[in-house]
């Protein structure tokens, strides 16, 4: 299967890498301390058509293919980790719809996500179901001609300033989360429905992660993403696609740290040398540039699987996420290292980059989920999984 980036792939990169350079990366600093949502810089993305990549030309999006939706979030996580998720997180808030919405359903609400219009947001987690997702609690009863949703939701991203958010509750609470979860798409604006609180976080702080509460939050019938019990499947399905996100956004954030490590080993002198020219730093940034190359191409590699729709995408999107999460960390470790003591204050961006870099190895399945799901697909492909 082929995967090279074309000259169209490039070509974007340049033109997200400008932009990322002259308007996002100046305000990476100031959105970090501050821990607030950049709203100008989701006006720019929309208004540079950047919201509406995993969107079809029908409904006003950009429909690029998945390495152009990668390179997307690289370029702008390289300047800005926060800011790369409001389009990272706006197509797994619509993943559930593309994946399981009715044609009425996507034709009411993509024209508003691609448009950047409006921001989506996607409600699995529960305070008591982390990575064991089939142990929500939160239920959706049958009323008429709709459903009422009771319970709560936690670390949503986005869940404070989202218009749209996909949600998934139990129908069937005797037939547990895996039989008896169903999918619900909730405008935030629904009568019941808060974000009472949002989490002081170690990185991504400008990127609002919200608990969220529904109280008799009632949703038509019409609302129902596919039938009553594929909430699991549903959910699953989606993940498998949108952590390959994450790893463009690993990715993105471990070139930025390289590319800062080298202006700063290029330019600071020390026993009246410059630092990049000791082989010691040299043998880092070597290690640095090529982990972060693997990263990327095994991202792409993933990406064209999830094009292709091939049957193990799973196993490919998960081994790039897990891979590029790892990296991310351990390349924004390096470039703090490669800065010295300045690399520890925040007057150098890379201490910020080392914070963002950790939540790639947590959030849409921490590593040692990403671990499970590629060895159970590693032992299926060898007929050694286990029976029953
Ligand atoms: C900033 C942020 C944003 C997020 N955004 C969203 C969002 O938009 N939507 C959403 O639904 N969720 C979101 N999440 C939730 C996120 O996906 C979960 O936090 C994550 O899946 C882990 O769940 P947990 O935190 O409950 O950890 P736990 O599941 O409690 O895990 C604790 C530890 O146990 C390990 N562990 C758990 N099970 C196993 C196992 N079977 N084998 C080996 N080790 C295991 C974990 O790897 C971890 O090290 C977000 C989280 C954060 C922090």
């Amino acid at each position: 299967m082929t995967y090279l980036p074309t000259a169209d792939h490039d070509e974007l990169r340049a033109a997200v890498r400008e932009l990322a350079e002259e308007r996002i990366a100046p305000r990476a600093a100031e959105i970090d301390e501050k821990a607030e949502f950049p709203w100008d810089l989701k006006e720019l993305l929309a208004k540079q058509d950047l919201l509406g990549t995993c969107f079809e030309e029908k409904h006003g999006g950009t429909n690029l293919d998945t390495i152009g939706q990668s390179i997307v979030a690289e370029e702008i996580a390289r300047a800005d980790a926060t800011t790369s998720l409001i389009p990272i997180v706006q197509k797994l808030g619509a993943l559930p719809i593309m994946l399981a919405g009715t044609d009425e359903q996507k034709d009411r609400y993509f024209p508003r996500l691609a448009s950047g219009e409006w921001l989506a947001a996607f409600g699995l987690t529960e305070a008591a179901a982390g990575s064991d997702v089939a142990s929500n609690r939160m239920r959706a009863t049958r009323d008429g001609d709709g459903y009422v949703l009771n319970g709560s939701k936690r670390f949503i991203t986005h869940g404070s300033v989202a218009n749209l958010l996909t949600v998934f509750a139990l129908t069937d609470p005797e037939a547990g989360g895996r039989k008896g979860m169903s999918a619900f798409i909730v405008e935030a604006d629904t009568p019941g429905f808060a974000a009472p609180r949002v989490e002081h976080k170690m990185g991504i702080r400008g990127s609002p992660t919200a608990e969220l509460t529904f109280d008799d939050v009632r949703v038509p019938v019409a609302n129902r993403l596919g039938e009553e019990g594929e909430g699991f499947k549903i959910a699953m399905a989606t993940l498998d696609r949108s952590r390959l996100g994450i790893a463009a956004q690993a990715v993105g954030i471990a070139q930025g740290a390289l590319d800062a490590a080298i202006g700063y080993a290029a330019d600071r002198q020390q026993f009246g040398q410059r630092v990049v020219d000791f082989e010691g730093i040299q043998f880092m940034l070597a290690d640095m540039a090529s982990q972060t190359e693997a990263a990327r191409q095994l991202t792409y590699a993933a990406a064209a699987r999830v094009d292709a729709q091939a049957s193990d995408l799973r196993y490919w999107t998960s081994s790039a996420k897990l891979v590029a999460g790892d990296t991310a960390m351990r390349v924004t470790t390096d470039a703090v290292q490669v800065l010295g003591g300045y690399g520890y204050i925040s007057e150098y961006p890379v201490e910020r980059m080392m914070r963002d870099a950790k939540i790639t190895q947590l959030y849409e399945g921490t590593q040692q989920i990403q671990r499970l799901i590629v060895a159970r697909q590693l032992l299926q492909r060898a007929g050694a999984a286990k029976r029953g």
